[in-house]
Protein backbone atom coordinates (compact mmCIF):
# COMPACT_ATOMS: atom_id res chain seq x y z
CA UNK A 1 0.00 0.00 0.00
CA UNK A 2 1.68 3.36 -0.83
CA UNK A 3 2.61 5.79 1.90
CA UNK A 4 -0.12 8.18 0.64
CA UNK A 5 -2.81 5.85 1.55
CA UNK A 6 -1.01 4.79 4.71
CA UNK A 7 -1.47 8.75 5.77
CA UNK A 8 -5.19 9.19 4.78
CA UNK A 9 -6.30 5.32 6.26
CA UNK A 10 -4.85 6.98 9.43
CA UNK A 11 -6.64 10.44 9.50
CA UNK A 12 -9.57 8.41 8.18
CA UNK A 13 -9.76 6.41 10.92
CA UNK A 14 -8.45 8.84 13.58
CA UNK A 15 -10.73 11.32 13.20
CA UNK A 16 -14.32 10.74 14.74
CA UNK A 17 -18.16 11.20 13.07
CA UNK A 18 -20.32 13.52 14.85
CA UNK A 19 -24.16 12.99 15.43
CA UNK A 20 -27.11 15.03 13.81
CA UNK A 21 -26.14 15.74 10.64
CA UNK A 22 -27.82 16.92 7.73
CA UNK A 23 -26.47 16.52 4.02
CA UNK A 24 -25.96 19.34 2.02
CA UNK A 25 -25.41 18.83 -1.77
CA UNK A 26 -23.14 21.59 -3.05
CA UNK A 27 -22.26 21.69 -6.62
CA UNK A 28 -18.48 22.66 -6.28
CA UNK A 29 -16.52 23.72 -8.89
CA UNK A 30 -12.89 22.70 -8.19
CA UNK A 31 -9.69 22.61 -9.51
CA UNK A 32 -10.86 23.82 -13.19
CA UNK A 33 -12.93 21.49 -13.53
CA UNK A 34 -16.82 20.52 -13.78
CA UNK A 35 -16.99 17.54 -11.19
CA UNK A 36 -19.46 17.57 -9.03
CA UNK A 37 -18.73 17.09 -5.49
CA UNK A 38 -21.45 15.85 -2.37
CA UNK A 39 -20.67 17.54 1.08
CA UNK A 40 -22.26 16.39 4.15
CA UNK A 41 -21.83 18.73 7.20
CA UNK A 42 -21.24 16.00 9.24
CA UNK A 43 -18.05 14.51 7.47
CA UNK A 44 -15.10 15.21 9.57
CA UNK A 45 -13.08 18.64 7.96
CA UNK A 46 -9.77 16.38 7.73
CA UNK A 47 -11.34 14.10 5.54
CA UNK A 48 -12.96 16.79 3.19
CA UNK A 49 -9.59 18.60 2.74
CA UNK A 50 -7.83 15.08 2.26
CA UNK A 51 -10.19 14.09 -0.76
CA UNK A 52 -10.18 17.28 -2.39
CA UNK A 53 -6.46 17.52 -2.25
CA UNK A 54 -6.25 13.55 -3.60
CA UNK A 55 -5.81 12.66 -7.36
CA UNK A 56 -7.21 9.12 -7.21
CA UNK A 57 -10.42 8.23 -6.46
CA UNK A 58 -12.15 8.42 -2.97
CA UNK A 59 -15.48 8.14 -1.66
CA UNK A 60 -17.07 8.63 1.63
CA UNK A 61 -20.72 6.71 2.12
CA UNK A 62 -23.15 7.07 5.54
CA UNK A 63 -25.29 4.60 6.88
CA UNK A 64 -27.77 4.74 3.85
CA UNK A 65 -25.12 3.91 1.71
CA UNK A 66 -25.46 7.56 0.04
CA UNK A 67 -21.91 9.00 -1.39
CA UNK A 68 -21.39 12.15 0.96
CA UNK A 69 -18.23 13.35 -0.52
CA UNK A 70 -16.23 12.26 -3.41
CA UNK A 71 -13.22 13.54 -5.20
CA UNK A 72 -13.09 13.97 -8.68
CA UNK A 73 -11.41 10.91 -9.99
CA UNK A 74 -14.39 9.28 -8.60
CA UNK A 75 -16.74 11.02 -11.35
CA UNK A 76 -14.05 10.11 -14.33
CA UNK A 77 -14.27 6.39 -13.48
CA UNK A 78 -17.95 6.65 -13.05
CA UNK A 79 -18.17 5.03 -9.79
CA UNK A 80 -21.00 7.11 -8.58
CA UNK A 81 -24.92 7.57 -10.04
CA UNK A 82 -27.30 9.54 -8.37
CA UNK A 83 -25.03 10.16 -5.24
CA UNK A 84 -25.22 5.86 -4.82
CA UNK A 85 -22.11 4.11 -5.22
CA UNK A 86 -22.35 2.37 -8.88
CA UNK A 87 -19.69 -0.53 -8.61
CA UNK A 88 -21.08 -3.61 -7.99
CA UNK A 89 -17.77 -5.41 -6.38
CA UNK A 90 -16.78 -2.72 -4.56
CA UNK A 91 -20.70 -2.03 -2.90
CA UNK A 92 -20.40 -5.82 -1.91
CA UNK A 93 -16.81 -4.98 -0.62
CA UNK A 94 -18.36 -1.76 1.89
CA UNK A 95 -21.69 -4.33 2.83
CA UNK A 96 -18.83 -6.41 3.84
CA UNK A 97 -16.42 -4.08 5.94
CA UNK A 98 -19.84 -2.65 7.85
CA UNK A 99 -20.26 -6.64 8.46
CA UNK A 100 -17.08 -7.54 9.98
CA UNK A 101 -15.56 -3.79 10.81
CA UNK A 102 -12.30 -4.92 9.20
CA UNK A 103 -10.62 -2.77 6.14
CA UNK A 104 -10.42 -5.22 2.75
CA UNK A 105 -8.14 -4.51 -0.14
CA UNK A 106 -8.90 -5.69 -3.29
CA UNK A 107 -8.00 -5.40 -7.19
CA UNK A 108 -11.55 -4.89 -9.53
CA UNK A 109 -12.07 -4.36 -13.18
CA UNK A 110 -14.03 -1.80 -14.62
CA UNK A 111 -14.98 -2.34 -18.38
CA UNK A 112 -14.24 0.57 -20.59
CA UNK A 113 -15.44 1.44 -24.60
CA UNK A 114 -18.56 1.40 -26.01
CA UNK A 115 -18.15 -2.19 -26.24
CA UNK A 116 -16.68 -2.88 -22.40
CA UNK A 117 -13.25 -3.94 -24.56
CA UNK A 118 -11.06 -2.01 -21.77
CA UNK A 119 -10.76 -2.34 -18.94
CA UNK A 120 -9.38 0.07 -16.17
CA UNK A 121 -7.80 -2.00 -13.14
CA UNK A 122 -8.17 -0.51 -10.05
CA UNK A 123 -7.00 -1.50 -6.20
CA UNK A 124 -9.49 -0.73 -3.75
CA UNK A 125 -9.27 -0.26 0.01
CA UNK A 126 -12.48 0.10 1.77
CA UNK A 127 -12.51 0.84 5.60
CA UNK A 128 -14.91 2.63 7.79
CA UNK A 129 -14.52 6.05 8.98
CA UNK A 130 -16.31 6.25 12.70
CA UNK A 131 -19.30 3.94 13.44
CA UNK A 132 -21.80 5.41 10.95
CA UNK A 133 -19.04 5.94 7.33
CA UNK A 134 -17.04 3.97 5.35
CA UNK A 135 -14.36 5.13 3.17
CA UNK A 136 -13.91 3.99 0.04
CA UNK A 137 -10.50 4.60 -2.15
CA UNK A 138 -9.33 3.34 -5.39
CA UNK A 139 -6.38 3.92 -7.04
CA UNK A 140 -5.54 3.26 -11.06
CA UNK A 141 -3.18 0.49 -11.06
CA UNK A 142 -3.88 -0.20 -14.82
CA UNK A 143 -0.76 0.76 -16.57
CA UNK A 144 1.00 -1.04 -13.95
CA UNK A 145 -1.30 -3.84 -14.93
CA UNK A 146 -0.20 -3.70 -18.26
CA UNK A 147 3.24 -3.33 -18.16
CA UNK A 148 2.98 -6.91 -15.92
CA UNK A 149 0.87 -8.36 -18.23
CA UNK A 150 3.21 -7.49 -21.70
CA UNK A 151 6.55 -8.55 -19.98
CA UNK A 152 4.39 -11.86 -18.73
CA UNK A 153 3.79 -12.23 -22.89
CA UNK A 154 7.17 -11.46 -23.45
CA UNK A 155 8.78 -13.93 -22.23
CA UNK A 156 6.03 -16.50 -22.69
CA UNK A 157 6.39 -15.66 -26.41
CA UNK A 158 10.44 -15.56 -26.01
CA UNK A 159 10.34 -19.61 -24.85
CA UNK A 160 8.08 -20.05 -27.25
CA UNK A 161 9.91 -18.96 -30.04
CA UNK A 162 13.18 -20.40 -29.35
CA UNK A 163 11.75 -23.48 -28.22
CA UNK A 164 10.21 -24.18 -31.47
CA UNK A 165 14.08 -23.86 -33.81
CA UNK A 166 15.86 -25.87 -30.49
CA UNK A 167 13.18 -28.58 -30.68
CA UNK A 168 13.65 -28.85 -34.86
CA UNK A 169 17.61 -28.67 -34.43
CA UNK A 170 17.22 -31.28 -31.98
CA UNK A 171 14.63 -33.73 -33.73
CA UNK A 172 17.32 -33.12 -37.10
CA UNK A 173 20.21 -33.71 -35.27
CA UNK A 174 18.40 -37.52 -34.48
CA UNK A 175 17.54 -37.58 -37.66
CA UNK A 176 20.94 -36.93 -39.40
CA UNK A 177 22.24 -39.90 -37.01
CA UNK A 178 20.08 -41.96 -38.70
CA UNK A 179 20.48 -41.22 -42.00
CA UNK A 180 24.67 -41.14 -42.32
CA UNK A 181 24.76 -43.47 -44.60
CA UNK A 182 22.64 -41.71 -47.03
CA UNK A 183 24.24 -38.86 -48.62
CA UNK A 184 21.35 -37.19 -49.92
CA UNK A 185 19.38 -37.25 -46.70
CA UNK A 186 22.75 -36.08 -44.88
CA UNK A 187 22.78 -33.22 -47.08
CA UNK A 188 19.34 -32.44 -46.63
CA UNK A 189 19.10 -32.39 -42.98
CA UNK A 190 21.59 -30.64 -42.89
CA UNK A 191 20.42 -27.80 -44.99
CA UNK A 192 17.69 -27.76 -42.72
CA UNK A 193 19.94 -27.48 -39.02
CA UNK A 194 21.43 -24.34 -40.73
CA UNK A 195 18.02 -22.93 -41.47
CA UNK A 196 16.93 -23.61 -38.16
CA UNK A 197 20.15 -21.97 -36.56
CA UNK A 198 20.00 -19.49 -38.96
CA UNK A 199 16.08 -18.08 -37.66
CA UNK A 200 17.95 -18.27 -33.79
CA UNK A 201 19.93 -16.24 -34.82
CA UNK A 202 17.92 -13.45 -36.14
CA UNK A 203 15.57 -13.77 -33.24
CA UNK A 204 18.31 -13.39 -30.83
CA UNK A 205 19.75 -10.64 -32.58
CA UNK A 206 16.44 -9.00 -32.78
CA UNK A 207 15.63 -9.16 -29.38
CA UNK A 208 19.24 -8.03 -28.45
CA UNK A 209 18.29 -5.17 -31.11
CA UNK A 210 15.12 -4.50 -29.35
CA UNK A 211 16.35 -4.04 -25.62
CA UNK A 212 19.65 -1.61 -26.74
CA UNK A 213 16.77 0.44 -28.72
CA UNK A 214 14.85 0.46 -25.37
CA UNK A 215 18.13 1.76 -23.14
CA UNK A 216 19.83 4.04 -25.11
CA UNK A 217 19.27 7.56 -25.58
CA UNK A 218 19.69 7.55 -29.47
CA UNK A 219 19.64 11.28 -30.05
CA UNK A 220 22.86 11.59 -26.97
CA UNK A 221 24.82 10.43 -29.88
CA UNK A 222 22.65 11.53 -33.42
CA UNK A 223 24.01 12.99 -36.53
CA UNK A 224 22.26 14.80 -39.34
CA UNK A 225 20.91 12.23 -41.88
CA UNK A 226 19.61 12.83 -45.47
CA UNK A 227 16.57 10.91 -45.53
CA UNK A 228 17.53 10.02 -49.45
CA UNK A 229 20.64 8.02 -48.17
CA UNK A 230 18.65 5.88 -45.96
CA UNK A 231 16.12 5.16 -48.18
CA UNK A 232 18.79 4.46 -50.61
CA UNK A 233 20.69 1.87 -48.14
CA UNK A 234 17.56 0.16 -47.18
CA UNK A 235 16.52 -0.46 -50.95
CA UNK A 236 19.59 -1.70 -51.21
CA UNK A 237 19.44 -4.67 -48.84
CA UNK A 238 16.08 -5.42 -50.76
CA UNK A 239 16.56 -4.83 -54.40
CA UNK A 240 18.24 -8.88 -55.45
CA UNK A 241 14.71 -10.58 -53.21
CA UNK A 242 12.53 -7.91 -55.34
CA UNK A 243 14.13 -8.34 -58.51
CA UNK A 244 13.73 -12.27 -58.04
CA UNK A 245 10.04 -11.82 -57.79
CA UNK A 246 9.68 -9.15 -60.59
CA UNK A 247 8.83 -6.39 -57.77
CA UNK A 248 9.28 -2.91 -58.95
CA UNK A 249 10.59 -0.54 -56.12
CA UNK A 250 9.88 2.88 -56.62
CA UNK A 251 11.03 6.25 -55.14
CA UNK A 252 9.42 9.22 -55.05
CA UNK A 253 8.55 12.70 -53.49
CA UNK A 254 11.08 15.14 -51.93
CA UNK A 255 15.32 15.17 -52.16
CA UNK A 256 17.57 16.50 -49.11
CA UNK A 257 14.71 16.23 -46.10
CA UNK A 258 17.05 15.73 -43.54
CA UNK A 259 16.25 14.57 -39.82
CA UNK A 260 18.22 14.30 -36.29
CA UNK A 261 19.10 10.56 -35.79
CA UNK A 262 21.00 7.80 -36.30
CA UNK A 263 21.70 6.56 -39.85
CA UNK A 264 22.01 2.27 -39.34
CA UNK A 265 19.07 2.53 -37.26
CA UNK A 266 16.91 4.47 -39.51
CA UNK A 267 18.23 2.48 -42.40
CA UNK A 268 17.37 -0.89 -40.29
CA UNK A 269 13.27 0.88 -39.59
CA UNK A 270 13.24 1.56 -43.08
CA UNK A 271 14.96 -1.81 -44.31
CA UNK A 272 12.18 -4.00 -42.26
CA UNK A 273 9.03 -1.76 -43.45
CA UNK A 274 10.20 -2.21 -47.35
CA UNK A 275 11.32 -6.31 -46.40
CA UNK A 276 7.51 -6.29 -45.09
CA UNK A 277 6.12 -4.78 -48.18
CA UNK A 278 7.70 -7.63 -50.28
CA UNK A 279 7.08 -10.27 -47.62
CA UNK A 280 3.56 -9.93 -48.18
CA UNK A 281 2.86 -8.72 -51.60
CA UNK A 282 2.31 -10.97 -54.70
CA UNK A 283 5.22 -11.47 -57.37
CA UNK A 284 5.19 -8.66 -59.90
CA UNK A 285 3.53 -6.36 -57.73
CA UNK A 286 4.91 -2.47 -57.00
CA UNK A 287 6.13 -0.97 -53.67
CA UNK A 288 6.32 2.68 -53.40
CA UNK A 289 8.35 4.53 -51.05
CA UNK A 290 8.00 8.31 -50.70
CA UNK A 291 9.35 10.77 -48.63
CA UNK A 292 7.89 14.34 -47.87
CA UNK A 293 8.18 17.41 -45.43
CA UNK A 294 5.91 19.93 -44.32
CA UNK A 295 5.57 22.17 -41.29
CA UNK A 296 8.78 20.94 -39.68
CA UNK A 297 7.83 17.23 -39.94
CA UNK A 298 9.30 14.52 -42.51
CA UNK A 299 6.83 11.49 -43.50
CA UNK A 300 8.08 8.17 -45.40
CA UNK A 301 5.46 5.84 -46.25
CA UNK A 302 5.99 2.43 -47.22
CA UNK A 303 2.97 0.73 -49.74
CA UNK A 304 2.23 -2.02 -51.40
CA UNK A 305 -0.15 -3.59 -52.80
CA UNK A 306 0.14 -6.59 -50.71
CA UNK A 307 -2.17 -9.22 -48.57
CA UNK A 308 -3.35 -6.51 -46.32
CA UNK A 309 -4.28 -6.82 -42.97
CA UNK A 310 -7.60 -6.82 -41.01
CA UNK A 311 -8.85 -4.03 -38.96
CA UNK A 312 -8.77 -6.09 -35.52
CA UNK A 313 -5.13 -6.98 -35.92
CA UNK A 314 -3.75 -3.35 -37.41
CA UNK A 315 -3.28 -1.95 -33.63
CA UNK A 316 -1.84 -5.13 -32.67
CA UNK A 317 1.59 -5.10 -35.52
CA UNK A 318 3.48 -3.21 -33.58
CA UNK A 319 3.48 -5.54 -30.71
CA UNK A 320 6.61 -7.77 -30.62
CA UNK A 321 5.94 -11.18 -31.69
CA UNK A 322 2.72 -10.21 -32.95
CA UNK A 323 1.75 -12.01 -36.46
CA UNK A 324 -1.34 -11.83 -38.38
CA UNK A 325 -0.60 -15.12 -39.79
CA UNK A 326 1.55 -17.52 -37.54
CA UNK A 327 2.48 -20.03 -40.05
CA UNK A 328 2.82 -17.98 -42.70
CA UNK A 329 5.25 -15.27 -41.35
CA UNK A 330 7.24 -18.36 -39.48
CA UNK A 331 7.66 -20.59 -42.74
CA UNK A 332 8.86 -17.21 -44.50
CA UNK A 333 11.63 -16.63 -41.75
CA UNK A 334 9.38 -13.68 -40.04
CA UNK A 335 9.90 -13.17 -36.24
CA UNK A 336 7.37 -10.87 -35.34
CA UNK A 337 10.02 -8.45 -34.42
CA UNK A 338 10.37 -6.45 -37.46
CA UNK A 339 7.44 -4.00 -36.76
CA UNK A 340 8.26 -3.60 -32.74
CA UNK A 341 12.12 -2.39 -33.90
CA UNK A 342 10.75 0.15 -36.40
CA UNK A 343 8.35 1.68 -33.71
CA UNK A 344 11.25 2.00 -30.98
CA UNK A 345 13.45 3.35 -33.68
CA UNK A 346 10.82 5.84 -34.16
CA UNK A 347 10.10 6.61 -31.00
CA UNK A 348 13.31 6.97 -30.18
CA UNK A 349 13.70 9.86 -32.67
CA UNK A 350 11.28 11.49 -31.82
CA UNK A 351 8.62 10.07 -34.00
CA UNK A 352 5.75 8.48 -34.15
CA UNK A 353 4.26 5.50 -36.93
CA UNK A 354 1.24 4.77 -38.27
CA UNK A 355 -0.01 2.20 -40.52
CA UNK A 356 -2.89 2.05 -42.87
CA UNK A 357 -4.16 -1.15 -44.65
CA UNK A 358 -7.25 -2.40 -46.30
CA UNK A 359 -7.28 -6.67 -46.83
CA UNK A 360 -6.28 -7.76 -50.89
CA UNK A 361 -5.27 -4.23 -51.36
CA UNK A 362 -2.06 -3.20 -49.75
CA UNK A 363 -1.02 -1.27 -46.64
CA UNK A 364 1.14 1.76 -46.00
CA UNK A 365 3.27 2.80 -43.11
CA UNK A 366 3.86 5.95 -42.71
CA UNK A 367 6.89 7.32 -40.66
CA UNK A 368 6.75 10.73 -38.86
CA UNK A 369 9.90 12.24 -37.94
CA UNK A 370 10.97 15.97 -37.15
CA UNK A 371 12.85 17.57 -39.91
CA UNK A 372 15.84 19.24 -38.81
CA UNK A 373 15.79 22.69 -39.01
CA UNK A 374 17.81 24.41 -41.73
CA UNK A 375 20.12 25.71 -39.25
CA UNK A 376 19.74 23.17 -36.55
CA UNK A 377 23.05 21.22 -35.59
CA UNK A 378 23.87 17.79 -33.92
CA UNK A 379 23.48 17.42 -30.04
CA UNK A 380 27.42 17.55 -29.98
CA UNK A 381 27.49 20.82 -31.93
CA UNK A 382 28.67 19.29 -35.20
CA UNK A 383 27.33 21.16 -38.13
CA UNK A 384 27.11 20.89 -41.41
P1 LIG B 1 7.29 -10.50 -39.15
O1 LIG B 1 8.71 -10.83 -38.84
O2 LIG B 1 6.34 -11.60 -38.83
O3 LIG B 1 7.10 -9.93 -40.51
P2 LIG B 1 6.68 -7.83 -38.15
O4 LIG B 1 6.74 -7.29 -36.76
O5 LIG B 1 7.56 -7.17 -39.17
O6 LIG B 1 6.95 -9.37 -38.06
O7 LIG B 1 5.19 -7.73 -38.64
C1 LIG B 1 4.17 -8.24 -37.81
C2 LIG B 1 3.03 -8.82 -38.63
O8 LIG B 1 2.36 -7.75 -39.29
C3 LIG B 1 3.49 -9.75 -39.74
O9 LIG B 1 3.61 -11.07 -39.26
C4 LIG B 1 2.37 -9.63 -40.76
O10 LIG B 1 1.30 -10.47 -40.39
C5 LIG B 1 1.91 -8.18 -40.58
N1 LIG B 1 2.51 -7.28 -41.59
C6 LIG B 1 3.58 -6.47 -41.43
N2 LIG B 1 3.81 -5.73 -42.55
C7 LIG B 1 2.85 -6.09 -43.42
C8 LIG B 1 2.53 -5.69 -44.76
N3 LIG B 1 3.24 -4.76 -45.42
N4 LIG B 1 1.45 -6.26 -45.36
C9 LIG B 1 0.70 -7.19 -44.70
N5 LIG B 1 0.97 -7.62 -43.45
C10 LIG B 1 2.01 -7.08 -42.81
Amino acid sequence: METGWLVLFSVALGLTVGAGFVILLHAVERRGNNAMSIVSSSVPDGIDQVIDAIDFAGLVLDPSNNVVKASTAVYTYGLVANQILAHDEIAELVVEVRRTGEPVNQEVTLARGPFGEASIHLEVQVARLGSRYVLVLAEDRTEAYRLEETRRDFIANISHELKTPIGAISLLSEALDVASDDPAQVRRFAKQVGTEANRLSQITREIIELSRLQATDVLATAKRIDMSAVVSAALDQNHVIADARGMTLAVGGSKHVEVIGDETLLTLAVNNLVANAIQYSPDRSRIGIGVHHTDGVVELAVTDQGIGIPDDDLPRVFERFFRVDQARSRNTGGTGLGLSIVKHVVQNHGGDIRAWSQVGQGSTFTIRLPEASSDSVAPQGEKR
